[in-house]
């Protein structure tokens, strides 16, 4: 059977949504239709996420409802790709046969034959944009080098590999073409970039490069690792205009005890200079980070100094993870010790500090101009980030509809009249107006 109509269901990180997006494109190029809704599909393919206990879970639950609509002869066809099934393809075949297909992470080539089309190589670099036309999530290298003891994904998608300068620089053109003004950089360690290929780390250089790049106007660095930030990039951050004063630098935890545990490469000494150092280099930076609570050797002790430090530095944004015991990781031997209510309290106890420190940043605002990027409409209000926010992770600017006259995937500059923990409101400023 030739499939006309496709689902393709992307569950995960943002580095999956970029691997559906080229994977979109080929089935565009062989003239399968990419429906949203099972009720038009023929064929599901969900791109599944393998990293972590919820995620394993979800992605699986997705799998079962996707069987359940072909045993009622809704669909024909179900494949799975991604994280998920690279990790346990064999355990999957033998749990859950009913699947058509099992593929690995990267594996477009096999996906397209398997659906009677061909891959198209002269494709490569473009990609069907599944986020709003004016951002785009550029993937700067695959795999990862770390050895972080508690983390699957080196497991999943192997080693560091970088994508050659010139290549990215070919996709951003590309999506600029298509109307992308903001450029979220990812990877799994997106200050790694380039080690592999240029002998040395040079993101900078890159971002340097990609800020060239006619139409766009932002450009986000998620992912960056804390062992190796690379000093010139600093000053790349400080001084591009088009490089925003935000950057996703995951810590995991403050204790130097847990830290080694987790080989993070880093002391709590070590931490703390380097957020010192980018708040003092870069004016106006917007630090955002994430912790796991709940590690093997996380006594109260430890988890009292993860607490008082976060208190400390108030970050803008932050994040906290259960921890999630993963075989085949080198923690894995340590067993899962903390029971899963003492970690959920543990969690609960820092996003309650960080709500307290997110509203006095956002209070302070009040007043305040920022310039924002419009991302949708809903009821009475514009939906739009400003330079803080990342989408789907941080808070978001609310403006009334009915008073500000704008669209959206346009920048404004805004002024903000009111907040909450998370969230600013706003009215565009009367320089917009013009
Ligand atoms: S940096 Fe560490 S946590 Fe992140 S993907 Fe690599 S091994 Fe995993």
């Amino acid at each position: 059977m030739k499939t006309r109509k496709i689902e393709v269901i992307t569950l995960g990180c943002s580095k999956n949504v970029v691997d559906s997006e080229r994977l979109i494109k080929q089935f565009k190029n062989n003239n399968i239709e990419i429906v949203t809704s099972s009720d038009e599909a023929d064929s599901i393919i969900i791109n599944t996420c393998g990293f972590i206990e919820p995620a394993k879970k979800e992605s699986i639950d997705t799998i079962l409802r996707a069987i359940e609509l072909k045993k009622e002869g809704k669909i024909k066809k179900v494949m799975v790709a991604g994280c998920l099934s690279q990790r346990y393809k064999e355990e999957l075949r033998k749990e859950i046969p009913e699947v058509d297909s099992y593929f690995g992470t990267e594996a477009f080539k096999e996906i397209i034959t398997e659906l009677g089309g061909r891959f198209k190589k002269e494709l490569l670099g473009e990609r069907e944009l599944t986020t709003p036309k004016h951002y785009a999530y550029l993937k700067i290298s695959e795999g990862c080098d770390n050895p972080c003891s508690f983390c699957a994904i080196p497991l999943i998608r192997g080693g560091h590999r970088s994508q050659p300068i010139e290549k990215l620089v070919k996709e951003t053109e590309f999506l600029a073409s298509q109307g992308v003004k903001e450029l979220i950089i990812i990877a799994q360690d997106t200050t790694d970039y380039g080690k592999d290929i240029y002998g040395k780390r040079n993101l900078a250089e890159l971002l340097h490069r990609l800020s060239e790049v006619k139409g766009i106007e932002w450009i986000r660095l998620l992912y960056a690792y804390p062992s190796h930030f690379p000093e010139e990039l600093i000053d790349e951050i400080a001084e591009n205009s088009k490089v925003l004063k935000y950057i996703d630098l995951p810590l995991q935890h403050i204790s130097d005890s847990v830290l080694k545990s987790m080989q993070r490469g880093i002391s709590r000494r070590r931490t703390i200079e380097l957020v010192e150092k980018l708040r003092s280099r870069i004016p106006d930076l917007t630090l955002r980070t994430t912790f796991i609570v709940g590690y093997p050797n996380e006594t109260e002790k430890e988890f009292k100094e993860l607490f008082d430090f976060v208190r400390e530095t108030e970050f803008d944004r932050l994040g906290v993870f259960p921890y999630s015991l993963e075989e085949n990781t080198t923690a894995f031997h340590l067993g899962d010790p903390i029971d899963e209510k003492t970690k959920e309290e543990r969690q609960a106890k820092i996003m309650e500090l960080q709500k307290e420190i997110s509203l006095k940043k956002n209070t302070a605002l009040i007043g305040k101009k920022l310039k924002v990027l419009v991302d949708s409409s809903e009821g009475d209000f514009f939906i739009a980030r400003s330079q803080r926010d990342a989408p789907e992770v941080d808070g978001e600017v609310f403006i009334p509809a009915e008073k500000n006259k704008i669209k959206v995937g346009n920048f404004y500059e805004v002024e903000i009249y009111d907040c909450n923990e998370y969230d600013l409101y706003a009215n565009i400023s009367t320089k917009s107006k013009k």
